[in-house]
């Protein structure tokens, strides 16, 4: 099955702790963004996932309403990557902390936008660890909640991001558009 494999390639979450090319310093603000929320897209075809994201599956939905209740901010981007997505802590101040997740283009639409949904996890998974706020207590996190170095060095994975890349694909799959697609 597809997802078997793309479990192994996905190597998730890495330790980088820094402020990476493309993503807003801290503080500053996207234009054009429209109305701000926690989760924020770096460009058009994010923009296009998250929207497909939210409007076709109940689990992603839920995320990003979880995500709007925690002390995150959390910048997604699509580009070239040699991993389906990745997620990184970029910073943390003492009342923020932001991330970045990338999804790796180009793509099906299913697939990637199950992807940003598999990322969007983790970022649930810091959104619930309060005392992660830097790589050393991220990988204590991962440690504790996940396989650390299973699939490649600095990275992570866990059970519940594998399971919502399944569950938000048969969701967008079950939509009419996505049963379209598979005609
Ligand atoms: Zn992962």
């Amino acid at each position: 099955m597809a997802s078997q494999a793309g479990w192994r390639r996905c190597l998730g979450v890495g330790w980088l702790i820094s402020v990476a090319a493309g993503v807003p310093i801290p503080g500053q603000e996207l234009p054009g963004n429209g109305a701000m929320t926690r989760v924020r897209t770096c460009d058009a075809r994010a923009a296009v996932l998250l929207r497909q994201g939210r409007e076709g599956s109940p689990t992603f939905a839920a995320m990003l309403q979880r995500l709007e209740g925690s002390d995150l901010i959390v910048y997604v981007e699509t580009r070239p990557l040699t991993l389906p997505g990745q997620m990184q802590l970029v910073a943390a101040s003492p009342t923020c902390r932001y991330l970045r997740v990338s999804v790796h283009t180009p793509g099906l639409d299913t697939e990637q936008t199950a992807w940003l949904a598999h990322e969007l996890r983790h970022a649930v998974e810091i959104a619930d660890a309060t005392d992660v706020r830097d790589q050393a207590s991220l990988r204590r996190l991962y440690e504790r909640i996940g396989a650390v170095g299973r699939y490649r060095a600095h990275s992570a994975e866990t059970l519940g991001a594998q399971e919502i890349w399944t569950t938000v694909l048969h969701e967008l799959q079950r939509t009419p558009a996505g049963a379209a697609r598979r005609q």
